[in-house]
């Protein structure tokens, strides 16, 4: 597939566009490349497919943000535009196109609310899965099993028996509704209601499909590989598209929403995409200098403290963090030296020690030097 553009550009808007600057840019993009106004126009037909597919993500505030931290990669699993024809998504789509089309071009959708036997998006689900943190750290591809309602394949989804095919409701003629004119004293009054014989379905089955019982579905666990891109973090949300419940007649395929949750980890801390590492350091190390073996999330590496390093010490390793899900880079890492006084000692550590605190002068402690020198001009 082609680079895929950016669904603001697409638009032509502002990343920090509001919801109402979105649609009425789409509206303007959608009525200029609508496919009834460029008959036999494939590149308005993909301009409009194009459009469609931005709006339905950027109108969305869960897809939106998604996509912002994301981009394309965010939805790629599971096929992107999968599912986009002009036309089968018009549930999703139905409102916007009614108030696009009523009046001005007509003929499509009728005005009013989706059509009640339209097309239907199907149900989106939800799953969450547990990663390691190194897997968070540089992705991998997990498989996940999913139960759902899936398209019958003894019927492809129609219920009927194998070999006849639903027949259109002669009491509703495949509308799906009845309507009644009734007289009042305000005039004739129009109202509708599902049709009884069909149950506004607008199809009759004679003959139910013996595999799933004339519903059209069945249920089914299906296995999925997800490719869990690097850089994600605990409580994130990949959207795996079209792999929710089936639409109805003909309506899109619900989404799958797979919950990110990711393991803590013994050693390596995250902030954004930074990590931490907590270093234990003995007083001797910190006072004298030491090489010591740090782990990062691409193996151990040695790092100098220098002699005469402070409790709480920061370094820095650059660029050593966890790689940014979008694009190119990487955090850095952090390593603060925790220093380990030791808690029990043997006579003679504690006599060269205290051969140590003799051999000290002022200069060798100038914190405890200048706090003693403001308690004696405190009290004198
Ligand atoms: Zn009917
Ligand atoms: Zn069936």
């Amino acid at each position: 597939m082609a680079q895929k553009r950016d669904y603001y550009e697409v638009l032509g808007v502002a990343k920090d566009a509001s919801e109402a600057d979105l649609k009425k840019a789409y509206r303007q993009v959608a009525k200029k490349y609508h496919p009834d106004l460029n008959p036999d126009n494939k590149e308005a037909e993909a301009k409009f497919k194009e459009a469609n597919e931005a709006y339905e993500v950027l109108s969305d505030p869960q897809k939106r943000q998604q996509y912002d931290q994301f981009g394309h990669a965010a939805f790629e699993n599971g096929g992107a535009g999968a599912g986009y024809g002009a036309y089968s998504d018009f549930g999703g789509f139905s409102d916007i196109f009614d108030s696009i089309f009523n009046g001005g071009f007509g003929g499509f959708g009728g005005g009013g609310r989706q059509r009640r036997n339209g097309p239907q998006k199907g149900r989106d689900l939800q799953k969450s899965i547990t990663i390691t943190f190194m897997e968070a750290c540089f992705g991998v591809r997990k498989e996940i099993s999913i139960t759902k309602q899936d398209t019958c394949p003894e019927c492809d989804g129609s219920g009927a028996k194998k070999g006849t095919q639903p027949e259109i409701c002669p009491n509703c003629h495949g509308s799906g509704e009845v309507r009644r004119i009734q007289r009042t004293p305000f005039g004739n009054m129009q109202t509708s209601s599902p049709c009884s014989q069909c149950g506004g379905t607008g199809h009759i089955i004679k003959e139910k499909c013996t595999n799933c019982g004339g519903s059209g579905n069945v249920r089914k666990t299906k296995t999925l590989e997800i490719n869990i891109p690097k850089g994600i973090d605990d409580g994130q949300t990949l959207t795996v598209r079209g792999e929710g419940e089936p639409g109805l007649r003909g309506g899109p395929n619900g989404d799958l929403y797979l919950d990110i949750r990711v393991q803590e980890d013994p050693i390596f801390h995250r902030e954004g995409f930074d990590v931490y590492v907590e270093l234990p350091v003995t007083f001797t190390e910190a006072a004298l200098g030491a090489k010591l073996v740090v782990p990062t999330i691409d193996g151990k590496i040695e790092l100098t403290v220098p002699e005469g390093t402070q409790p709480e010490a920061k370094f820095v390793l650059k660029g050593k963090g966890i790689p940014h899900l979008r694009g190119t880079g990487r955090g850095n890492q952090y390593v603060i030296a925790k220093l380990e006084v030791p808690k029990k000692l043997s006579q003679k550590q504690k006599d060269i020690l205290k051969d140590f605190e003799k051999s000290c002068e002022d200069s060798s402690h100038s914190k405890k030097k200048s706090f003693l020198d403001t308690l004696k001009n405190m009290f004198s």
